[in-house]
């Protein structure tokens, strides 16, 4: 459902969207490449739509990330929200959310919507060709970014987790 903005442009959505912005442990976000059936075909965005009625911003983000990329909502921990475009008879909101850790492989299964997704640095957002809504709000959203990124607790490095890993392993082996 469009919902026309004095803005001079139609928004998509009678109660807002909102989009998920999914940090994997590496610090990387998680974007989607827009396929040839949706707006703004070809360029990158997070996963998320029109929000429900009655839905939150976080439920409806984590609802259209399962319905996009085939990840539940129990493999993300939402940890902030970030207002993007307000223009009062409608507005947008990220939903910043870390995956957990134990979902290393993110079993991806795109639906129409979406023909690629891909994991980036905060500072590579702009080396692909985004959504234009999502190129203006960047700057706002990378130093949220920043903040949630740079919070304790960190994630275990790669490192640390393959060592865990191996501590497991040998405590096992010794049972
Ligand atoms: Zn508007």
């Amino acid at each position: 459902m469009w919902v026309w903005c004095r803005c001079g442009r139609r928004h998509f959505g009678h109660y807002g969207a909102a989009g998920l912005v999914l940090i994997d442990d590496a610090g990387r976000v998680l974007l989607a490449h827009r396929s040839e059936h949706v707006h703004f075909a070809g360029t990158w965005s997070f996963p998320g739509g029109a929000l429900e009625q009655g839905e939150t911003p976080a439920d409806g983000a984590l609802r259209e990330l399962y319905e996009e990329i085939g990840v539940p909502a129990t493999a993300v921990t939402v940890v902030t929200t970030v207002a993007g475009m307000d223009h009062e008879v409608w507005r947008y909101t990220y939903v910043l959310g870390r995956l957990n850790t134990q979902w290393t492989d993110v079993p991806f299964a795109p639906n129409s919507e979406t023909e690629a997704v891909a994991w980036l640095t905060p500072d590579e957002l702009d080396t692909v060709p985004l959504h234009p809504d999502l190129a203006i709000d960047l700057p706002k959203l990378r130093s949220a970014l920043a903040t949630v990124i740079g919070t304790p607790p960190f994630p275990a490095t790669l490192a640390e987790r393959k060592q865990k890993d191996t501590a497991g392993s040998a405590v096992v082996a010794g049972d």
